[in-house]
C-alpha cells in the first residue's frame, strides 16, 4: 500500500476513534460509520459489525467508489443484492464486507471538496430528530458559530430505509438543497436515525458534529425560555460569507 493509502487510513482511524469515545455520547455499540477518500476511486469505509469505540485500521475496508455508484443507480435492490454488489466493489473482496451504509458514503466522497464522512447517533441530536416539531425547529440559525462551522443551513431528510433508499433520499436532498443555496450542505440530519457531518479533513467533520451537537442543547434550552429566536436571513447571510468568519474557518478545519 502507498504512504497517500496509509495516510489517509491513520487519519480515518484516529478521526473514528474520537468519534467513538463514549464521554461524547457520539454513538454506542456498533452505530455509526465513517469514511475517507483515498484518491479519485478507491475509499475507506468502516467494516460491517465494527464498532467506533477504540476502532483500529484493521476496522476500514477498502472499496472502488464506481462500482458502488453504478449500484445507485439500480431503481432499488434487495438486501442480499446490496451486501452482494458491496463484496464484489472491495478492493479485496476477501476482507470484511463494507458497511451497508457504503452507499452513501461513496455519494458524499464524491462531491466536491469532501473527503472525510462521520456519521453518528448523537443522543441529543437524535432528541431533536426523533421528535414532532424537528422540522419547525430547525427553519433557522441561533448562533453565529452554528453559521460558520455547520454553515447556513442544515440538509434534513425524511425517514427512509436504510441502504439504497437511504442514498437515494440523500442524493436528492442534496441536488434540492444544491438548487436552494447554491451550495451543498455541511450537516446532514437523516430523520428519527441520526446525523452526517462532511469535511475536507478529520477536523473539520469532527468540528461540524461538534457544533450540530451543541446547536441541539442550545436548541433544547430555548424550550424553557419560550423557544428560538433565530438570526435574520440577511444576518445568517452576512455571517457565511465575512472574509474573516472565512479565514477563522480555514484555521478551524485545517
Ligand atoms: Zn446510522
Amino acid at each position: 500500500m502507498d504512504d497517500r493509502y496509509q495516510k489517509v487510513l491513520q487519519q480515518l482511524t484516529a478521526m473514528s476513534a474520537r468519534l467513538g469515545e463514549p464521554e461524547r455520547d457520539l454513538v454506542i455499540l456498533g452505530e455509526g460509520n465513517t469514511s475517507a477518500a483515498v484518491d479519485e476511486e478507491i475509499f475507506l469505509i468502516k467494516a460491517s459489525g465494527q464498532s467506533l469505540v477504540g476502532i483500529q485500521p484493521e476496522g476500514f475496508v477498502a472499496v472502488r467508489r464506481p462500482a458502488v455508484m453504478e449500484l445507485l443507480k439500480q431503481g432499488s435492490l434487495t438486501d442480499a443484492q446490496i451486501k452482494d454488489g458491496l463484496r464484489a466493489a472491495s478492493v479485496n473482496p476477501e476482507a470484511a464486507a463494507p458497511s451497508i451504509e457504503a452507499t452513501f458514503h461513496a455519494l458524499l466522497l464524491g462531491l466536491e471538496g469532501i473527503r472525510f464522512v462521520g456519521h453518528t447517533h448523537p443522543t441529543m441530536v437524535n432528541a431533536l430528530l426523533c421528535a414532532r416539531d424537528a422540522e419547525k425547529v430547525i427553519g433557522g440559525s441561533l448562533f453565529p458559530d452554528q453559521i460558520v462551522v455547520c454553515g447556513p443551513a442544515p440538509l434534513l431528510v425524511p425517514y427512509t430505509d436504510p441502504g439504497l433508499p437511504l442514498a437515494h433520499a440523500i442524493r436528492d436532498g442534496i441536488r434540492a438543497h444544491v438548487e436552494q443555496h447554491g451550495e451543498i450542505p455541511k450537516v446532514i440530519l437523516l430523520r428519527n436515525h441520526g446525523l452526517i457531518a462532511l469535511g475536507r479533513t478529520p477536523a473539520e467533520v469532527e468540528s461540524v458534529t461538534a457544533m450540530w451537537v451543541k446547536t441541539c442543547r442550545v436548541l433544547l434550552a430555548t424550550a424553557a425560555f419560550g423557544g428560538p429566536q433565530f438570526l435574520s436571513p440577511e444576518n445568517v447571510e452576512r455571517i457565511h460569507r465575512r472574509p474573516d468568519e472565512a479565514l477563522r474557518r480555514q484555521l478551524i478545519f485545517r
